[in-house]
């Protein structure tokens, strides 16, 4: 029998059952490790279920794989560490160390002269007293571990709101941000071979509600040149530097055309999604070739696209097919507030007819 090649995805939710949605007709077969009885991933492959911190589990998981990657950035790096005695574990687990504190990614941006919010480290409530001073107000207070979509956060306006903030979030590390007054939020997604190879999508501009991103514009509106050649001088020094291998996404601040790195996901990203339809290679399939060690795919765009989260609940299946050029993506996740339970992409030929289709859809796909 030929034999097939599996991937371990460390994960279970979307993220992985998209790996595996793009994985399969390319021969390769998946086993996920998810806590979540009845993960999204279940879809496409056998999912153990347990703790990404159960090492029994991951073994498990990782029994017979090829290659061992992740889908969240929480997975502990202890975990993939583990698992590297056993197969290659792509991206670096070193990644998954950067991204998951902030203090540690602003500083990796810093070191490689990738601009970031002026920051301090806050371990006390006389460290944030001394950071507001020396950044001044506004500012974000953010935990340096464990927040996403804009949870352990807060933002400080006046000084009262200081007090409010070291009541949340004190008594764990924190990082106290200046405020960035951006004109947009934009990000970038790239692909680094094992070969050391680097190919990136278009930038993308995202709108977020909430915290939660709600829309993506691919490419980013006024896209030219030269604003990606600045948004890839945000990513490809740090994926050089973490020897890093697979997809990864900086979201960034566009600041009056300056580019503020905000945030490093070691992973298929979010604001990657319209790729599927909308690229010549979906960040998903560049993924798996990167972590296998196969050749990459072209990462240009066809025509333009836009990528709209369904969150909390689906919009009615007919509607959304009924548009033009829409593709619609269920992940098969029970309705839960403020949970992403589906997306849909829509392509167009240009940007004008990209906008008209994106405005008929925004009255379809309602929180
Ligand atoms: P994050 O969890 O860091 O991605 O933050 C969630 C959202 O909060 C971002 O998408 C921004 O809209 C906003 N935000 C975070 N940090 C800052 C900052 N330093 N200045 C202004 N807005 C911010």
């Amino acid at each position: 029998m030929r034999p097939v090649t599996q991937v371990t995805v460390l994960g279970g939710g979307q993220l992985g059952r998209m790996l595996g949605l793009a994985g399969i007709p390319l021969g390769l077969s998946f086993r996920f490790l998810d806590p979540t009885p009845g993960a999204p991933a279940g879809a496409v492959g056998p999912v153990v279920t347990g703790a990404l911190d159960d090492l029994a589990a991951a073994a498990e998981a990782a029994a017979g794989a090829a290659v061992v990657t992740y889908e969240w950035e929480g997975v502990p790096a202890a975990t993939a560490r583990h698992l590297g005695a056993r197969a290659p574990v792509w991206p670096p687990p070193r990644a998954l160390e950067v991204a998951q504190d902030r203090l540690a990614e602003k500083e990796a941006c810093r070191a490689l002269g990738i601009g970031t919010a002026p920051y301090r480290a806050v371990d006390t409530r006389a460290d944030l007293d001394a950071a507001v001073r020396e950044i001044g107000l506004p500012a974000v207070c953010k935990t340096r571990r464990g927040g996403y979509d804009g949870k352990g956060q807060h933002v400080l306006r006046t000084r009262a709101d200081v007090d409010a903030a070291w009541a949340r979030l004190g008594g764990v590390p924190l990082i106290l941000e200046g405020f960035v007054p951006f004109e947009r939020e934009l990000s970038i997604v790239a692909v680094r071979g094992r070969d050391g190879e680097v190919r990136c999508w278009p930038v993308v501009e995202n709108e977020h509600a909430d915290g939660i991103l709600r829309v993506t514009r691919a490419p980013a509106p006024g896209h030219d040149d030269a604003l990606q050649r600045r948004a890839e001088a945000c990513i490809v020094p740090l994926l050089e530097e973490l020897g890093y291998v697979g997809v990864g996404c900086v979201e960034l601040f566009d600041a009056g055309g300056t580019l503020l790195a905000n945030e490093i996901a070691p992973r298929v990203h979010n604001s990657g999604h319209w790729t599927i339809e909308g690229a010549q290679t979906s960040q998903f399939e560049n993924h798996l070739r990167a972590v296998l060690g196969w050749p990459l795919g072209a990462t240009d765009a066809r025509g333009a696209s836009a990528m709209v989260n369904c969150i909390g609940t689906m919009p009615e299946r007919d509607a959304v097919l009924a548009v033009p050029g829409a593709h619609l993506h269920d992940y098969g996740k029970q309705p839960r507030p403020g949970r992403k339970l589906g997306h849909v992409t829509v392509t167009a030929p240009d940007e004008r007819r990209r906008d008209e289709v994106l405005d008929m859809l925004r009255q379809i796909v309602r929180d």
